[in-house]
């Protein structure tokens, strides 16, 4: 028998506790204010992968809180979307020192936290914002320039999603034109969320179309943590 919905939203809350005592990255254990796991619809059909929390997310523990996340809620809210409606999370969970890259061995020793998100919050769509999320959940080293606004269906670890790679909207911040190209990548979006789930691996060709209720929408809870507040 699959997990129940709130079986997940339990095991993702448990992941979370764990995430919040990793010392995987002694360096960045040591420098971080907050791990800041992700936060959102525990249920998610639409997840967005960022790169690594700043300096406003690490103090405040919330993914996409400074002028990156204001445009992130803005073009959301453009295609009718909010957050609560959405998962984000980042390939890092911690805060790289001064902002810098994450290091290849970071991305390694997280990388087992967001395959675990991704396995349960089972998403239809999920949108890595810049490379770093993309290279990573591609597997693959071709940047986001090509990339970007280019759907393709994909299997990540056990189930296949629909993988939607556009620009990390702090891109767009430094280069304006860019917000235009990531508003038009936006916009296709609930194009893509209306597909549904592509086939998922061992799954037959469906023979008839039965006609499918949508589920209701899973109640935010709140719970002892902020960061869990929408799960
Ligand atoms: N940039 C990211 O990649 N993630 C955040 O959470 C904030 C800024």
């Amino acid at each position: 028998m699959p997990p129940t919905k709130e079986e997940r939203r339990e095991a993702l809350k448990d992941l979370y506790h764990q995430a919040r005592a990793c010392t995987r990255c002694p360096q960045l254990a040591s420098t971080r204010t907050t791990v800041v796991f992700g936060s959102g619809n525990a249920d998610a059909d639409l997840m967005f992968v960022g790169e690594a929390p700043g300096k406003n997310e690490d103090e405040q523990g919330l993914p996409f809180v400074g002028q990156a996340g204001k445009l992130l809620d803005k073009l959301l809210g453009e295609i009718g979307m909010q957050r609560a409606d959405v998962f984000i999370c980042n390939v890092l969970k911690c805060r790289p020192p001064g902002n810098r890259d994450p290091a290849p061995v970071e991305i390694e020793n997280c990388q087992d936290y967001l395959m675990r998100q991704l396995e349960l919050i089972q998403p239809t769509v999920v949108c890595t914002l810049g490379n770093f999320a993309t290279k990573l959940l591609r597997a693959d080293p071709t940047g986001i320039t090509r990339l970007h606004g280019r759907d393709e269906e994909r299997v990540i670890g056990t189930r296949a999603v629909r993988l939607y790679p556009i620009f990390h909207p702090a891109a767009a911040l430094y280069t304006p034109a860019n917000v235009e190209v990531l508003r038009s990548d936006f916009a296709r979006l609930p194009e893509l969320l209306a597909m549904g789930p592509p086939r998922q691996p061992g799954e037959e060709e469906p023979v008839t179309e039965a006609a499918e209720l949508p589920e209701p929408e899973m109640a935010a809870v709140a719970v002892d943590d902020r960061q869990l507040g929408l799960f």
